[in-house]
């Protein structure tokens, strides 16, 4: 197939180029259905289909019309095939192709790797508001045809026909009835006599609502901001990338840019991306859906006439819009979330990964696929550069970098050799609560370091991982905890609503006024999230100014930003909150960062948990002495042993890995071994049970001796939204055994109809 389509002359997306014969095309539906089924392209349609279409194909003993992908053309039916059986395309749904050649392939890798059908990895792949074709309306034009045009001598027209005539002959882009009437000053009647006589045609073609020419981009933010000259970590970072950067030929190459916060990861993106853009290249840049705040984007747009930035604000034609543009050649720079490893770019030549260890870039919905390592896998068939940036790298890109399959880059001190904040362990075990009050979110310590930090004029930052006022209600009687209904998950008090919360389901229930195990109407609300914490910093600090930031008061679209360009401009002096502000932010003013309980997640039973325990830790602290004046951190915590807990706080990630490590390899857990989990779903216990131990029997036989199971068992959270949860983990120490067992296992147990199997490979989420 040809990769390189040209552009199409509408500006619709994917050319593929003349494609020679093709009477049948191999296609791809949505549905967990692992295979390409083959249809007769009719004679009417040959030549109006290509791979990366859309179709409508008749399914099935009822023939119903169904969506599905074209993803190759082939000159006869398949090896066997009855060509009488084979049925007939309906019609073409798009006018040109979706997606290109290189994508198609990437799909059919996504489908491969993470065991799903190539149909759901293609239509994961293509927008919602591309797929409607949202913000373009189908219009009419009138044309005039080529032999009309070529003749030498026009017939005699009565004088508004002629008029009309001259019109289109001289129009250079196509014109309406409307324009045409406008234009000619005259009224629809010539036009439809022209049309009788067939001098002039017309033709139907989609075309954007939005004005011709109105820019996609917001014109506040200008190019040509300073650009700072590089340290020579930086320097040497770049010159290192150098040759990739630069090849004219297929460099594919992965870097992983290890630097300590503040240390100018970012520069060094902008450096690099600057290189290819001045080749006529274009860069996509993935960023966690939180980091896209304006102060990012603007350090993009700053430096780049043309950056398409996609976050999932974005309305349907909004993102139709910027994927047209990208897809046409218009954007130098593409900035956004997960699903921007997608990016329709034609001439891509470097693709960055901004805190790559991040867990949202797996997606959690089918596919599943984890961007990090669909952006090194589109790299490759591409032949270019990807850069994996951040200040604690995760185990798996860590140990490529190890074993030379990554090339790795650190930038070990900070920008302007500002050293890095001092952080200070508070063992809450030594804590006493004041005599009469309930043990809260603050230590003493802590609050005489946010009274001095303020005193000073500096702002304090104070990081909590839990919303809500009471993390749990308990029946101190009985002991039995208040549980969702839905789902085996504790309840959170949330006092503004006064309402008990499922954080899994959002259902909400009034707080009960009994035990409804025991009648106990003495009920013990505990814990504290960061609702109760806010108003504990306003009584300590009641003349201060306190803003919280958590998913329950950032609803409002744009009221992170709004919170943070606050913070910025120093109207805000404390700012709380969960992880939402512990994300690549850079205030300069922030001497002192907080951390409430940096436990919160170090015993969840995820092998992770110590991994994102220190991530977590560093990253906040980091977020301290990015300005002139030093950082200092205050890390509460009832384990200050734990290496996670001590390694972040001496900015310590190479004991940390080095302690880290030799556990996982012991278990053969990533990043040197795989996983897989199959997570069953169902509303009886029983029979999700039952499946999952037929599969796990059927594995045991006849997977390879090297496969190892873990379960099945029921899962962490036993429940949720009625539907208990059953999990199977694999292991293997690489993916092939793994889709080889599930391959061969999986289609012999058909999943019955009230239960559904999720298939999750490399998972990152193991609860
Ligand atoms: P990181 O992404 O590693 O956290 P940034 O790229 O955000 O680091 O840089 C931290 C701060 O230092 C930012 O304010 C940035 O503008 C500034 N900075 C980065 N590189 C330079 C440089 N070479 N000279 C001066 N300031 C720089
Ligand atoms: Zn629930």
């Amino acid at each position: 197939m040809s990769g390189q389509g040209r552009r199409g002359k509408s500006g619709v997306l994917f050319d593929l180029g003349p494609i020679d014969g093709g009477q049948f095309a191999g296609v791809v539906l949505n549905r967990p259905l692992d295979q390409v089924l083959t249809y007769r392209i009719p004679a009417q349609l040959v030549g109006k289909i290509s791979p990366g279409q859309r179709v409508r194909v008749p399914l099935g003993r009822g023939n119903q019309s169904t969506v599905a992908y074209c993803v190759s053309l082939e000159d006869g039916p398949p090896e066997g095939f009855d060509p009488a059986r084979i049925k007939d395309i309906l019609e073409p749904i798009d006018a040109a192709p979706l997606i290109d050649g290189p994508i198609l392939e990437l799909t059919r890798w996504i489908a491969r790797y993470y065991l799903c059908s190539w149909g759901q990895a293609l239509d994961a792949v293509v927008p919602a508001g591309v797929k409607k074709a949202a913000g373009t309306a189908l219009r009419t034009f009138l044309i005039v045809p080529e032999e009309v045009r070529n003749a030498s001598l026009l017939p005699d027209l009565p004088p508004k026909q002629a008029e009309v005539l001259r019109t289109l002959l001289r129009a250079t882009e196509p014109l309406t009835l409307n324009d045409v009437c406008r234009l000619a000053h005259c009224g629809p009647g010539p036009v439809a006599s022209l049309r009788q006589s067939g001098l002039i045609h017309t033709v139907k073609q989609r075309m954007p609502r939005a004005a011709p020419g109105e820019s996609l981009f917001a014109d506040e933010f200008t190019v040509g901001g300073s650009r700072p000259k590089l340290t020579p970590e930086q320097v040497e970072a770049l010159q290192g990338m150098a040759p990739a950067l630069d090849a004219e030929g297929p460099a594919f190459q992965p870097f992983l840019l290890h630097g300590v916060t503040g240390s100018g990861k970012t520069e060094v993106y902008l450096s690099a991306i600057e290189r290819v853009v001045a080749r006529g290249r274009e860069a996509i840049v993935l960023v966690p859906e939180i980091s896209l705040t304006p102060q990012t984007i603007r350090r993009f747009r700053r430096r780049f006439d043309r950056v398409a930035v996609l976050h999932s604000h974005l309305s349907d034609s909004e993102r139709h819009r910027h994927w047209q543009a990208i897809a046409a050649g218009e954007i130098e720079v593409v900035v956004g979330a997960r699903s921007a490893v997608f990016a329709p770019a034609r001439r891509l030549g470097l693709i960055v990964i901004d805190e790559e260890h991040e867990g949202t870039f797996k997606q959690e919905t089918v596919p599943r696929y984890h961007a990090r390592d669909v952006a090194v896998k589109r790299a490759q068939q591409l032949g270019i550069p990807v850069i994996l940036g951040s200040a604690t790298p995760s185990l798996e890109t860590w140990r490529n970098a190890a074993a030379g399959r990554y090339t790795r880059i650190s930038l070990e001190s900070r920008v302007g050799g500002r050293p890095m904040p001092h952080v200070e362990l508070i063992d809450l075990r030594h804590e006493k609560p004041v005599p009469g009050q309930p043990s809260l979110g603050l230590s003493g310590p802590l609050v005489r370091a946010m009274e001095k930090a303020l005193a000073d004029g500096g702002q304090v930052m104070l990081l909590l991982n839990r919303r809500g006022f009471h993390t749990f209600i308990i029946c101190p009687s009985c002991g039995a905890t208040l549980k969702c209904t839905a789902c085996d998950v504790a309840l959170t008090f949330h006092k503004a609503r006064n309402q008990a919360v499922c954080h899994t389901c959002d259902a909400e229930f009034r707080p009960p006024d009994a035990c409804a195990a025991c009648g106990n109407s003495r009920l013990h609300y505990g814990g504290i999230g960061t609702e109760r914490l806010e108003r504990e910093v306003k009584s300590a600090f009641p003349d201060r100014i306190i803003r919280r930031m958590d998913s329950d008061t950032m609803r409002a679209p744009g009221s992170h930003e709004k919170v943070l360009a606050a913070f910025k401009a120093g109207q805000v002096e404390i700012l709380l909150g969960t992880q939402m502000i512990a994300k690549g932010l850079d205030f300069p003013d922030v001497t002192l960062v907080g951390v409430i309980n940096a436990d919160t997640a170090l015993h969840l039973p995820d092998f992770r948990a110590s991994e994102r325990t220190f991530q977590l830790v560093a990253q906040v602290a980091g977020r301290t002495g990015r300005g002139n004046r030093p950082g200092r951190v205050l890390v509460q915590t009832f384990c200050p042993e734990d290496p996670a807990i001590r390694h972040a706080a001496h900015h310590d990630y190479l004991s940390f890995v080095n302690e880290e490590l030799p556990r996982r390899e012991a278990c053969a857990l990533p990043p040197f071994g795989r996983v897989a989990r199959l997570i069953v779903r169902g509303p009886e216990p029983e029979a999700a049970r039952n499946y999952l131990n037929l599969v796990a029997d059927a594995l045991r036989k006849e997977a390879s001796p090297e496969v190892r199971l873990m379960g099945p068992a029921e899962a962490p959270i036993a429940k949720i939204r009625d539907l208990h949860r059953f999990h199977l983990q694999i292991r293997a120490s690489s993916p092939a055994p793994l889709h080889d067992a599930i391959r061969a296992v999986l289609p012999q147990f058909p999943v019955p109809g009230e239960l559904e199997l999720a298939i999750d490979i490399d998972p990152i989420s193991v609860l």
